[in-house]
């Protein structure tokens, strides 16, 4: 295999998906929905699974329960109806030599299905085979018509990419076919595969057999004829293999390095003036706990410092943690670059603009916010003004990521509830600036043992202190049958002048009826449970405005109940509410409830959480309320979640604060970990840190990914 192109690889990876022959500007929002901008993105983002049509089968060699392919002629065709439930559906019954198979559809458009499959039509079948009678029956096959003389030898030839081999199955998005993405990835491997570097030392390749990129990408992509299909299909093979190892080993070698003190980019030096940070703690309501004077002590040296930062700030709810994102920003403003601040949710991102706004208003600095629905003639004033220069601090929801949005000098970039964004979207505000300084925060603990593995300790600041003066929640459960007696809670407190929040989940499947369950909830607290009260709704469906609104007036105390889906879920920050009601509780995983708590217990006063299971639950599901009851303690409860859940499912699920990678999995892929980290650090020790003429490409490539996704990737 040719090594890459003598000239800078990265121009040709670096490229938008739309060189590509076949990407239009109708495609390319489809590709940028998988979250796909470049080359390189797209030649890393590998098949779900994989389809074997190397061979055709006869009817009678169809195998129950599996994916089959196999040619048939229309025997008969046309509208019956169920022999159960008298629904009609559409048969096609497609024959050959050895037998019969039934062709079904629930849903479809008569007059199409009847010209395509007239009787006698020729056609290659594709499906899931199912048996329920004697006779097998495939539901919503895709097909392909033969002409008579046609078989498949000749599709072959002139359609290569979809017949005669083990075709790749990529993941979707709408308006995006299994056809038309095996045309774009076809093209995509075949032209820039071997532009990729290929740079892992002979050795090390030798030693675990790697292949090499251009090599691994294509075999994971189109794999030959000859592999195995069940290495593959379980991400054994060596193309997959390779690629993870490739992976593993630049972000160990990044770290090795940082480890040994050697830094991969410039970034700014900001010098502390204290010309807004003073004055900011003089108007502070409180004194910062110990734990965030120490981390803000930590976030200091890495901007003080020539080399951008990538930190993670970790807290458990209601630590405090916006406060020292405050700090952070005027250390940066006092140095004359401006801050962005990113939160996942509408919501957060209006109350952080309202938190920010407060003080930055006393000091005489600009701020504004940016949402994705705003008034077109607002937004491009407001984008006029970040571009100039003239505002500080912007803070936004994903909108502050799109294009179109450029600072005139982005110091510092904040990302609130860093679980809720991918590398990629981290990567993305990164790149507003150059190379400035990136603090990531979250409320959810990573596992020790693994972020050793992963990371050592680099570069993670924990806030391990809760405010002074803070009484923990009482948590209780309560079976459906008492609801009543957390109503006579509710109701005594908010007597007294709290507030409270009664909250029910959102499970995407059932959408509707949940958010049924919640407007049906308010109407019955304000007609009928507590008619004295004023009673909010806030769901995901409500527009931006009408949120904005709700949240003000709960806010302001003139919403004293506040019934919400789980869109309240992250960094809401409410003192005077003293009440959670979470109805459903079961169907809440852990982190979920002990977020949803920590919106009560952020005042003096003492706080509850009311926690209502269904009338049915699992084992699991009582474990978790119990673990509620029994602690308040994120740590402790993100090992229970651990325990629970088991290291497969917790591993698998990206809120677990774990870095994401672009083809690792860290549950599969632990023991190429290892290998990986042990091989980087030796490579850096022995070639005097990647110092030597040999290690020239291999530093050359390290900076090229480094602080572009991998240390991105590192800090979760
Ligand atoms: P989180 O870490 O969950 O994002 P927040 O930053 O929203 O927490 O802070 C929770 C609440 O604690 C806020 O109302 C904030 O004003 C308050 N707070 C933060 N730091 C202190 C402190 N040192 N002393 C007292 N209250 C504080
Ligand atoms: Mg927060």
């Amino acid at each position: 295999m040719v090594h890459n192109s003598p000239l800078n690889p990265h121009i040709e990876l670096d490229k938008k998906l739309d060189t590509l022959h076949g990407v239009g500007p109708r495609m390319l929002p489809k590709l940028k929905k998988l979250g796909l901008n470049t080359i390189e993105d797209a030649l890393y983002h590998l098949p779900i699974r994989y389809e074997d049509r190397r061979q055709l089968k006869t009817i009678n060699q169809l195998t129950d329960n599996q994916q089959e392919i196999f040619v048939g002629t229309v025997l008969a065709s046309g509208e019956t109806v169920t022999s159960r439930s008298y629904r009609k559906i559409y048969e096609v019954i497609v024959g050959d030599s050895s037998g019969k198979v039934s062709l079904k559809w629930f849903r479809y458009r008569k007059p199409w299905l009847q010209k395509r499959f007239p009787i006698g039509q020729k056609a290659i079948f594709i499906g899931d085979v199912k048996r329920f009678s004697a006779i097998r029956e495939i539901h919503h096959p895709d097909s392909e018509l033969l002409g008579d003389d046609q078989d498949l030898q000749q599709l072959i030839k002139s359609d290569p990419i979809n017949f005669g081999r083990i075709l790749p199955v990529y993941s979707l998005t709408e308006g995006l076919s299994q056809k038309q993405a095996r045309k774009i990835w076809y093209r995509l491997i075949q032209e820039y595969a071997d532009k990729v570097p290929d740079v892992i030392p002979a050795a090390i390749q030798n030693k675990y057999q790697l292949l090499p990129i251009p090599l691994a990408l294509q075999q994971a992509h189109w794999p030959d004829q000859s592999i195995n299909l069940d290495e593959l299909e379980k991400g054994r093979d060596r193309g997959r293999y390779s690629l993870v190892f490739d992976e593993f080993f630049f972000l160990e070698l990044g770290l090795a390095l940082k480890r040994a003190g050697v830094q991969l980019e410039e970034g700014i030096s900001f010098k502390l003036s204290h010309k807004y940070t003073i004055p900011l703690n003089k108007l502070l309501p409180f004194k910062l706990t110990t734990a965030q004077r120490r981390v803000l002590g930590e976030i200091k040296t890495d901007m003080l410092s020539p080399h951008p930062m990538h930190r993670l700030l970790q807290g458990d709810v209601g630590s405090g943690k916006t406060i020292v994102a405050l700090m952070a920003a005027l250390i940066a403003i006092e140095n004359q670059a401006q801050v962005a601040v990113v939160a996942p949710t509408e919501i957060l991102a209006e109350q952080h603009y309202q938190t920010f706004q407060r003080w930055l208003e006393q000091l005489g600095l600009k701020i504004c916010l940016l949402q994705g629905n705003m008034p077109a003639v607002a937004k491009r004033k407001t984008l006029e003004q970040i571009a100039q220069g003239e505002i500080d601090l912007v803070v936004g929801t994903h909108a502050v990521l799109q294009e179109g949005v450029e600072f005139h000098s982005l110091g510092l970039g904040i990302i609130d509830e860093q679980h809720r964004f991918g590398v990629q979207q981290r990567g993305l505000l990164k790149r507003k600036g150059v190379n400035p300084d990136m603090l990531v925060m979250t409320a959810t603990p990573i596992p020790r043992t693994l972020s050793m593995t992963l990371y050592g300790d680099l570069s993670v600041s924990v806030i391990d202190q809760l405010p002074p003066g803070r009484k923990p929640v009482t948590t209780r459960r309560f079976s459906a049958s008492k609801r009543s007696r957390g109503y006579q809670l509710i109701q005594q407190e908010l007597r007294q002048g709290r507030q409270a929040y009664v909250v029910y989940p959102l499970v995407e499947e059932s959408e509707k009826s949940d958010l049924q369950a919640a407007t049906v909830a308010a109407e019955s607290f304000t007609t009928e449970i507590f008619p004295e009260f004023k009673i909010g709704l806030l769901h995901g469906r409500m527009k931006t405005a009408e949120k904005d609104a709700v949240m003000n007036s709960f806010r302001e105390g003139d919403i004293q109940l506040l019934v919400a889906t789980t869109v309240i879920e992250v960094g809401v920050d409410v003192p005077n509410a003293t009440v959670m009601m979470i109805e459903h509780a079961d169907r809440f995983g852990l982190s979920q409830l002990h977020q949803l708590r920590g919106r009560v217990g952020r005042g003096a006063d003492k706080s509850y959480c009311l926690l209502i299971p269904s009338d049915h639950y699992s084992e699991d599901a009582a474990r978790r309320l119990h673990v509620m009851v029994q602690t308040e303690d994120g740590f402790r409860i993100a090992e229970a979640d651990l325990e629970i859940r088991g290291p497969g499912d917790f591993l698998g699920v990206r809120q677990a604060g774990l870095p994401d990678f672009r083809v690792a999995s860290l549950l599969r892929d632990l023991r190429i970990l290892e290998s990986a980290r042990q091989e980087a650090f030796d490579y850096v020790q022995k070639t005097d840190q990647l110092n030597t003429l040999e290690a020239k490409p291999v530093k050359d490539e390290l900076i090229r990914r480094w602080g572009g996704r991998l240390e991105l990737a590192a800090i979760g």
